[in-house]
């Protein structure tokens, strides 16, 4: 096998494009110089059309759970009282900070591989009229989920006045955000998902709403205490030295976003997941999530009559193809396919192409072919080739 070679299909990190590999590489600049401060005047505008927001979207050096942490500790008093939904394991993991910082949490948990149902949620909310914030997970990784965030904000808005905090880590970049007209008063995500970069970064943006909150909260922590960044980056600058490397990828990142069009960003993503499950539907091998349910850039797949780890260790081995295994009580019961950021539908075409052969090392039967041909279809019904 040619030793350099790796088909990186986890939801994330990502495949890093040879232009944004090559943007990192630059010399390092001084971070109070005008240089980074004219690198920031370049990302600001453009980070805030990828989260749909008129505020500015705060970048701050740490994987994308500090973003989530970032979001309890300021947005939630000592001993406040909030609502988590948890769709699966990145949901609990909000839950978990919560409690790390002594906050009452009321957990409405689904069964793993749906969604939720914001008018369950509302009426869930009923019962604690106390509850100041309500944590949600746009896309859940771990099941390959994308909930209906875009219809959160305004089912709660009926019966409470908490804020709607949404961790967008892995999948903001990658389908639609409107941050502002959905009503999200806190959206975080991270660099090494949708965003094409590597881990490192997380951005976060807040509304006005969420501001009084936080400016009101007498205790934001230190590094993680978001009005710094905000009074910062309002003169382009930051209140740590900033990964800046990484800002040049990320300058890098969105100009090849701006240079797709976000639409069709987006509906490279909804392809793609189009292409992986008609692939799968057409070799007999079930999905975890129904259609309506199913995230744009991460699909989960639960074999029946073959070994999941079996066959994620045959595509590792064969063609240095990396899938994710299941997460906690998913562990070993299903395989996720990252088709997100940097990936094409012409990756998915070799993915499946690999993981076909894959499927026959690992014991499953089937006709050699005919999951790529129905992926083929797709393309061909579906894709736009205007390159
Ligand atoms: C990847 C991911 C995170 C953050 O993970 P880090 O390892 O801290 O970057 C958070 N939420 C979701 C939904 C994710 O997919």
């Amino acid at each position: 096998m040619l030793q350099d070679q790796q088909y990186l299909r986890i939801p994330g990190p990502t495949p890093i494009p040879p232009s944004v590999q090559r943007a990192m590489a630059q010399p390092m600049i001084g971070h109070r110089g005008n240089e980074t401060s004219d690198l920031l005047r370049s990302i600001k505008p453009r980070l805030k059309k990828v989260f749909g927001t008129d505020q500015d979207v705060m970048i701050i050096t740490g994987s994308g759970t500090s973003g989530l942490e970032a979001a309890v500790v300021n947005a939630v008093k000592p001993l406040g009282e909030v609502l988590v939904i948890v769709t699966g394991a990145f949901g609990a993991r909000f839950v978990q900070i919560c409690e790390a910082y002594g906050i009452r949490v009321h957990m409405y948990e689904v069964e793993w591989g749906q969604a939720f149902n914001p008018h369950e949620i509302q009426e869930y909310l009923r019962k604690f009229p106390e509850v100041s914030a309500v944590f949600a997970t746009y896309c859940e990784t771990s099941t390959g989920v994308m909930n209906p965030i875009h219809e959160l904000a305004s089912a709660v808005k009926e019966v409470s006045d908490a804020l709607i905090i949404v961790d967008g880590v892995s999948c903001v970049g990658g389908v639609e955000t409107k941050m502002d007209e959905w009503g999200i008063d806190i959206m975080v995500t991270g660099s090494q998902k949708a965003f094409m970069l590597p881990a490192g970064l997380m951005f976060i943006a807040v509304s006005e709403r969420a501001w009084e909150v936080v400016y009101s909260n007498p205790n934001r922590g230190f590094y993680l205490d978001l009005s710094k960044y905000r009074k910062d980056l309002e003169k382009d600058t930051t209140p740590f030295t900033p990964a800046l490397s990484l800002l040049f990828g990320l300058d890098q990142a969105l100009e090849l976003m701006d240079t797709e069009g976000l639409e069709n960003v987006y509906g490279r993503h909804t392809l793609m997941k189009e292409m992986v499950r008609e692939a799968f539907r057409a070799l007999e091998i079930p999905l975890l999530t129904n259609d309506e349910d199913a995230s744009d850039t991460v699909t989960a797949v639960q074999p029946e009559d073959f070994d999941a780890e079996e066959f994620r260790k045959v595509i590792k081995k064969e063609f240095g193809l990396s899938v994710a295994g299941g997460q906690e009580r998913l562990k070993g019961k299903i395989f996720r396919i990252g088709h997100m950021g940097y990936c094409s539908p012409a990756d998915i075409l070799q993915t499946l192409g690999m993981m076909e052969i894959g499927l026959i090392k690992a014991g499953k039967n089937i006709e050699l072919g005919q999951g790529v041909a129905a992926a083929q279809r797709i393309y061909l019904e579906k894709g736009e080739n205007d390159r």
